[in-house]
């Protein structure tokens, strides 16, 4: 671990992630495509192993001493999120596979029966397509609408728009805590201030926010807040929704059988308290331990020095992209998280991918879920690449090395 007085160096990080060891076509890996998924340290992949060689049972049910031990450590899981967001309570924490099914169960369970004909849900035009697409259907399914928030050039969302937009009929407003695409950090404690005098919601879409700076969801004030495992060093398959306690309290159920009621009958059934309520079925046990040893693993470095270091390793790509001749780098808003959406003249974003693959980099090439976005700057697709903690600015001289033999080829 790191000593916090030195600050962060991602060799300290770099140890603790064997894949990162590996070669690609003969190359040591580079690994930029953070904003898609993040590679796993070795605690967490032995957190998997131990859960599966030690441990394995099932939760909440069945008296036996290792149902209880495996209770407790998806709890334990649960606090540690609670924790880890600034929440109230682990009560507010509802385990899901992650941030596009939290937003799913928040549009099908509180949106179905909240949202209806004439309301607005704002939605800025750089969401995700996970924090687009729920809402039209929802909207859909209540004769609510969906209204884009629009951006201005340097990719941040416009804020006069934003409070144009906002009226007694706005019911939702759903925000990126960062751009997938843009790197974007907007205003989200302002954001979310003004939507609440209009007594609207707020989802606050945290997937790519909380594993580069410290989040705390009673500051923000959000409503709702939700996140991926696999971006924040991980397993895929799991994943956290935080709700306001009040809120979550009367949210009907989402999906419904196992684990999420209290007594059934022919005559009658009742549910589980929250969160469990909203836990049907068998989740993904192994994940939460796969989770909790990444959330301990991220918070035992100084998370402050962390987010700094990935500041700095930012500017220091984005001079350094600068030095290709034609590259266009999307969205250049200052405060942005580590993600460099760029295109290069002369070369689809598919070939630049390919190239840098041929070096052992690994970018995204595409929409990156985010076509709205996209559009914005009349692109259909282009290319990205994305930081960690683990990256450094000998891999960010390697990308711009291929990019510059591209480019010269
Ligand atoms: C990745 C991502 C999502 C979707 O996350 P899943 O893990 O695929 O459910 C949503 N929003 C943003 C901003 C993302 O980066």
């Amino acid at each position: 671990m790191t000593t916090p007085d030195v600050g962060f160096s991602p060799e300290a990080a770099r140890r603790d992630i064997p894949i990162l060891h590996r070669t690609v076509n003969g190359h040591p890996l580079v690994w930029l495509d953070n904003g898609a998924t993040t590679q796993k340290p070795r605690q967490v992949i032995e957190a998997l192993t131990a859960f599966y060689a030690c441990a394995n049972s099932n939760i909440h049910r069945g008296a036996h001493t290792m149902a209880r031990e495996a209770t407790e450590m998806y709890e334990a899981g649960r606090a540690t999120v609670a924790r880890f967001l600034g929440a109230p309570s682990p009560e507010s924490i509802v385990f899901v596979r992650g941030t596009t099914e939290a937003i799913n169960l928040v549009a099908q369970s509180w949106g179905r029966a909240d949202l209806g004909p004439g309301d607005d849900i704002l939605v800025p035009v750089l969401e995700h397509h996970a924090n687009i697409v729920p809402w039209q259907r929802v909207a859909e399914q209540t004769r609510a609408r969906v209204v884009p928030v629009p951006l201005r050039p340097d990719g941040s969302i416009d804020q006069d728009a934003y409070a144009d937009l906002l009226s007694m009929r706005t019911r939702l407003v759903v925000i990126s805590h960062a751009s997938n695409v843009l790197g974007t950090v907007p205003p989200v404690r302002e954001m979310t201030a003004l939507a609440h005098r209009y007594q609207a919601r707020v989802l606050v879409d945290g997937a790519q926010a909380v594993a580069h700076f410290p989040v705390d969801v009673t500051d923000l004030d959000a409503d709702f807040y939700t996140f991926s495992g696999h971006k924040i060093y991980a397993p895929t398959g799991i994943g956290a929704l935080y709700a306001k306690p009040e809120i979550l309290e009367a949210m009907a159920p989402w999906q419904a059988g196992g684990n999420m009621i209290e007594s059934v009958s022919f005559d009658r059934t009742t549910y589980a308290p929250v969160p469990h309520r909203f836990e049907a079925g068998t989740g993904h046990i192994s994940g939460v331990a796969g989770l909790l040893a990444a959330l301990d693993w991220l918070t035992a470095f100084d998370r402050t020095a962390v987010a700094d270091y990935e500041t700095r390793l930012t500017a220091y790509a984005q001079q350094a992209l600068a030095q290709v001749p034609g590259l266009e780098l999307l969205g250049p808003a200052a405060g942005r998280i580590g993600v460099l959406t760029f295109t290069l003249p002369g070369h689809t974003p598919g070939e630049i991918a390919d190239r840098l693959d041929g070096d052992g980099i690994a970018v995204r090439a595409g929409h990156h879920c985010a076509q709205p976005a996209l559009a914005h700057y009349g692109l259909d697709s282009a290319a990205r690449a994305s930081l960690a903690l683990y990256n450094t600015r000998e891999e960010v001289d390697r990308l711009v090395a291929s990019l510059l033999e591209l480019q010269a080829a």
